[in-house]
């Protein structure tokens, strides 16, 4: 479609929303353009309308209808055309198609939500897991849980091979999460959450030896699927949002360190809201969070993204003195050692987020970080602005996973051959696309 045409059809579209909006009392309806088609000879414009609320749509229809000469005469004032083009009202579904999706997803997922209910409800000694290397998404979806759990009465154990990390220790319950112990305890039921594979729950998953059902809920692509009740879900941008779900469908217990718990998680995993998997779903969870929780999100927000120590500007300063650009600029990629890690006393913790400067540069589509580790293997972080270039199969290629846009991996090796190999396999992916 021309340039020329999709603005007369953009002007149109504002100057009816709002005649509509100034003179038609839909009584409690809220009635929509969502797209205007005016067509090339001027004669006629297709006017899409959605409706929401308690009526029908073609009373709205024919509402519009009666109104259609004042309409017409509004837009022939203020819109400057050859003609004023005659308007054709359609109903347009596709808002309650998609409500209607969204009713269709849940009740797939529903059985699965009841049974994950009945579990809950019907054991006394939980154990809730998160991945090694853990982000506020799995603490916070953690400790929400085993809030809700401790409050129905059960006994519940939240282990975390890396226990609670000092930069979340703001949490409502932090002290509640701990490392795990070395030999098994009596627990009934263990819950992974936020974790890919079963690998990542790392030291915690011996702890758990004993338990009979074992409950998987979390939103990576990756993830395949392990123990008996399963509840991955892609689509969520965070466990969190799953672990409302939950909580809300299953009439749980929920109160406001619940509800601070699960902000921080959604929060987190959102990159403040900002990532494509965010939704207005997203926010309508978020503020119920905010409203039924009575939660202080400047304060939150201060705890969770200002609040770093020194160590963490210094290390980003090093990181930046490392940094590469590569395949015309669209690869970023900056690497710690073993060796600068030690010189500026920084904390595994520390790097967290850190990779989105290089995500942030205009051009980049593909940006990663190297870590070093202790036992002779390499920490690859990576992400994309593009979901044309998934970095969770670039990851699995060396044994990792995650998500389309944000993946990761331990690569055996030392730094710098598997920042060749890595930097490698993205340059194929990326030649292959172009
Ligand atoms: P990170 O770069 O560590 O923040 O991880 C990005 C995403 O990929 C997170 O959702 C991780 O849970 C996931 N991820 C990281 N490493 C792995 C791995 N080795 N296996 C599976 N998923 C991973
Ligand atoms: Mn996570
Ligand atoms: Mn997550």
């Amino acid at each position: 479609m021309k340039h020329r045409q999709l603005r007369v059809n953009e002007l149109v579209k504002r100057e009816l929303s709002a005649t509509i909006a100034r003179e038609i009392n839909f009584e409690g309806v809220l009635v929509s353009i969502n797209a205007v088609d005016v067509t090339p000879d001027l004669k006629s414009a297709h006017v899409f309308v959605s409706v929401l609320g308690p009526a029908t749509g073609t009373s709205v229809i024919d509402k519009l209808e009666a109104h259609r000469p004042a309409l017409q005469a509004e837009l022939s004032r203020h819109v400057v055309l050859k003609y004023t083009p005659h308007l054709v009202f359609h109903l347009d579904h596709s808002i309650e198609r998609g409500a209607r999706v969204l009713e269709i997803l849940q009740d797939i997922d529903k059985p699965t939500f009841e049974k994950i209910g009945k579990v809950l409800r019907d054991h006394q000694h939980f154990a809730i897991l998160g991945h090694v290397r853990p982000d506020g998404d799995a603490l916070g979806s953690q400790l929400a849980l085993a809030l809700s759990l401790e409050q129905l009465g059960k006994d519940v154990r939240v282990w975390n091979e890396d226990g609670m990390l000092e930069k979340y220790s703001f949490l409502p319950r932090a002290e509640l999460l701990t490392k795990p112990p070395a030999t098994a305890a009596h627990v009934d039921v263990a819950i992974a959450l936020d974790t890919a594979n079963q690998k990542r729950l790392g030291t915690a998953l011996a702890a758990v030896a004993s338990a009979k059902i074992w409950i998987n809920i979390d939103h990576h692509l990756s993830n395949p699927g392990y123990g008996d009740l399963v509840l991955v879900d892609v689509s969520s941008p965070a466990t969190g949002e799953i672990i409302f779900n939950l909580i809300k469908g299953q009439g749980l217990p929920f109160n406001h360190d619940i509800a601070e718990n699960l902000y921080a998680a959604i929060s987190t995993d959102t990159g403040s809201f900002q990532y494509p998997k965010t939704s207005a779903r997203t926010f309508e969870i978020a503020a119920e969070l905010v409203r039924v929780g009575g939660l202080d999100v400047g304060k939150i927000s201060q705890q969770l993204y200002e609040n770093y120590p020194r160590r963490r500007l210094e290390l980003l300063r090093e990181l930046l003195r490392t940094t590469r650009f590569g395949e015309h600029d669209r690869v970023a990629s900056f690497s710690l050692s073993l060796r600068t890690a030690a010189d500026l006393g920084v904390l595994p913790e520390d790097n967290e987020g850190l990779i989105d400067h290089l995500r942030a540069v205009r051009g980049v589509i593909v940006a990663v970080f190297f870590e070093e580790l202790a036992e002779g293997k390499v920490r690859v972080s990576m992400r994309s602005k593009d979901e044309a270039v998934d970095v969770c199969a670039i990851c699995q290629k060396f044994g990792g996973g995650g998500h389309t846009l944000a993946a990761g991996a331990r690569i055996r090796g030392r730094l710098a051959e598997v920042e060749e190999k890595v930097l490698e396999e993205i340059h194929e992916v990326l030649k292959r696309r172009s």
